[in-house]
C-alpha cells in the first residue's frame, strides 16, 4: 500500500512537472512546418505523442543540464563525451533559470533500432553575475534526442515501477539513476535522452 502510494505520488509529480513545463512553453511557442511533419510521423506509431508533452519533457531535461553543478547530477539524460559534459557544467555555472521560448522539431529518423529527433531550441537564460546582479542571455541550441524505436510515450511511466537491478531500490525517474547505489538505468529504453548537444549562439 505504501509502495503504491509512493508510485502514484511519483507518477503525479512527473506528470505535473511535464505539464507545467509544457503549458509554459506553449504560451510563447511558435510551431514550424517541419514540427507538424515530425509530429504527424511520430503519432502514427505513438498515439500519445504530442509536441507539448515532448517540449515539457525537454524543458525538464534542459533544467537538469543547466542547473547541474557536477557530472553526476546529469544522470543518463545526456549522453555526450565526458569532456563536453564538464564544459557544459562550467558554461552554465550560476544559471538560475532556463526558459525555452521557441522549439522546432527539424527532422526525424530511425537507425539501428533507435529513433532520433533533431530539434532547434531558443531559450532565455538568467545567470548570476558579480555583485549579485542577474543578467539575461539568449541561447540557441541544436540538439538530437533518441529513444529505442518501439518505445512509446506511456513507457516513460515504467521507469517508476522499475527497480534497480543491483540493489532493488527505486530509480530516480528524471535522471535514470538508482536512488541508493547510483547505478544508471538505460534511460533510452523508456524515454527520450539527449544524444547531441550543440550551442549555436
Ligand atoms: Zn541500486
Amino acid at each position: 500500500m505504501l509502495l503504491l502510494g509512493v508510485i502514484s505520488f511519483n507518477l503525479i509529480f512527473i506528470g505535473i512537472s511535464f505539464l507545467i513545463a509544457a503549458y509554459a512553453i506553449k504560451k510563447g511557442m511558435k510551431t514550424s512546418i517541419s514540427s507538424s511533419r515530425v509530429v504527424e510521423h511520430l503519432q502514427k506509431k505513438d498515439t500519445l505523442f504530442s509536441e507539448e508533452l515532448l517540449m515539457g519533457n525537454i524543458q525538464t531535461k534542459l533544467d537538469i543540464v543547466h542547473y547541474a553543478n557536477k557530472i553526476e547530477n546529469l544522470g543518463t539524460i545526456i549522453q555526450i563525451p565526458e569532456q563536453d559534459k564538464i564544459k557544459l557544467i562550467e558554461d552554465y555555472k550560476n544559471v538560475i533559470c532556463c526558459k525555452i521560448t521557441k522549439c522546432a522539431l527539424i527532422d526525424f529518423n530511425t537507425s539501428n533500432g533507435i529513433d532520433y529527433i533533431d530539434i532547434q531550441i531558443d531559450a532565455d537564460l538568467y545567470q548570476v553575475i558579480k555583485e549579485e546582479k542577474i543578467a539575461s542571455n539568449k541561447e540557441q541550441l541544436k540538439i538530437k534526442i533518441m529513444r529505442k524505436t518501439d518505445i512509446k510515450t506511456n513507457n516513460m511511466l515504467e521507469i517508476i515501477m522499475h527497480q534497480c537491478e543491483k540493489c532493488g531500490a527505486n530509480i530516480d525517474p528524471l535522471t535514470g539513476i538508482c536512488n541508493y547505489c547510483k547505478t544508471s538505468l538505460k534511460l533510452e529504453n523508456y524515454d527520450w535522452v539527449i544524444s547531441q548537444y550543440e550551442k549555436i549562439k
